[in-house]
């Protein structure tokens, strides 16, 4: 830090929405944060504690060591915490000790497991008029060449900060809705790429800033157009050995990574909760532009759930699946830590994959679906909510802390919106009646 100048370093964690929390700190108090953390009121942050038990404690990782390239007056820095109680005990409303306890079994089970996300977000011009339409950057479409100004550059510079801070990208183009693009991270280990993610929200969200421009993450901000999802492709490893390959499947795919999709299918309707958690989420998932709404997997099917991508197939290290149904604001760290779960459970109950699902889903009747056996995915978060509540699977993974918590708030939100009299109806009802 002495080299580099640094003049404070920002502690982060996430609350159990999924916002980064972030306090800052001199270069002074840094080895009395690494010896005994940095203590602060949990009740104040979203589903952390009850008044009476607030105190907690940041811990950094110093693995997690970062500058933040956009901060240019005066060098800062930033670090992942972990958050214990007083005594040292985990909290557990901490979303990264959550997930770090489901990697914990997947280990037990001799598995390392990585991800890979699309992430999809919009830019917008100029700043939000709460509550007005947003007017995109740009008109192009799916990877479309947009000139420069438009978004290009954009994702340029946002690119170089993120390898700034160690986080890999893959490719970065611009996605089917005007205004919508898209950057995909190269593949880390779980927890490294929540992290990431969360980095990757503040560097997008710092840009656009800087540039008199918007991000947003929102699921669906347009009737007409797709949504941003966050489609996250998912492998186990044994050691330097991809469980999910086999050189003989005509798929590619082990029967390891079969019973992992007969898993995440089956609890799919469970997890939908977290993964897609907003109000909002649901108008992605029900209004097509390649967001999946029925609980089915396929090889280039883009409306299926999860997908089993065949380009680079034969290459053992890149076998994987891909979750469709995720969106680019949940909550990594619970999210990807029931997405493990659900997969584990179909190696532990050994999962029979359904048939893989040929056709166009969306194009079939609701009787051709069921006849076939696809079910539909929660339409609203309050069919979300009631199938999380009666899920085993996500409190155990969540634990009852944050399950509890959870689904109060999202309770909360949805009865909120159900009150709502939108402008959809005063248009289309008012006139009429
Ligand atoms: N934007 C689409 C979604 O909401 C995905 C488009 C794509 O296939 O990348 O999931
Ligand atoms: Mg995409
Ligand atoms: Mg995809």
């Amino acid at each position: 830090m002495e080299e580099r100048d640094v003049r404070f370093v920002r502690l982060w964690f996430t609350d159990v929405l999924g916002f980064l929390k972030s306090v800052a700190i001199t270069p002074a108090e840094l080895e009395g944060s690494f010896a005994e953390g940095i203590g602060f009121d949990g009740s104040a942050i979203e589903g952390y504690a009850r008044i009476q038990e607030s105190d907690m404690v940041a811990h950094p990782d110093p693995t997690t060591f970062q500058l933040l390239p956009w901060r240019t007056q005066s060098s800062t820095a930033r670090m992942f915490c972990d958050i214990t109680l007083p005594d040292g005990s985990p909290s557990f409303a901490d979303p990264r000790f959550v997930l770090k306890r489901a990697l914990k079994k997947a280990g037990d089970m001799g598995f390392t497991f990585y991800t890979h996300p699309e992430i999809e977000f919009f830019l917008f011009r100029g700043e939000l008029v709460p509550g007005q339409r947003p007017i995109p950057l740009d008109t192009g479409g799916y990877f479309d060449h947009t000139t420069l100004g438009d978004g290009t550059d954009f994702r340029r510079d946002a690119i170089q900060m993120l390898e700034q801070m160690g986080i890999s990208v893959e490719f970065s183009h611009h996605e089917g809705a005007p205004g919508q693009h898209e950057i995909d991270l190269r593949y880390a280990d779980a927890l490294t790429m929540a992290d990431n993610i969360m980095t990757f929200r503040v560097v997008i969200k710092e840009l656009a800033a800087a540039q008199g421009i918007t991000a947003s993450f929102m699921p669906k901000p347009f009737t007409e157009w797709p949504g941003s999802g966050m489609h996250t492709h998912m492998s186990l490893f044994e050691g330097d050995n991809n469980a999910f390959y086999d050189a003989a499947d005509e798929y590619r795919l082990s029967r390891i990574g079969k019973q992992f999709v007969a898993g995440l299918l089956h609890h799919s309707a469970e997890i939908t909760a977290v993964t897609n958690q907003w109000v909002n989420s649901y108008k992605r998932l029900g209004g097509g532009g390649e967001a999946p709404a029925y609980v089915c997997w396929g090889r280039n099917n883009r409306s299926a759930l999860v997908r089993i991508p065949m380009f680079r197939a034969d290459k053992s290290s890149s076998a994987r699946i891909e979750m469709r149904s995720i969106d680019s604001s949940s909550n990594p760290y619970l999210s990807y830590a029931l997405m493990l779960a659900a997969g584990l459970s179909g190696i532990e109950h050994e999962m029979e994959l359904p048939e893989e699902a040929a056709d166009d889903v969306w194009a079939l009747s609701e009787r051709e679906r069921s006849l076939m056996g696809i079910r539909q995915l929660p339409r609203n978060l309050d069919e979300a909510i009631r199938e999380m509540e009666n899920s085993e699977l996500v409190a155990e993974t969540l634990g009852e802390h944050v399950f509890d918590y959870f689904l109060r708030n999202k309770r909360a939100e949805f009865e909120e919106y159900r009150r709502q009299v939108t402008v959809h109806e005063l248009t289309t009802l008012l006139p009429r009646v």
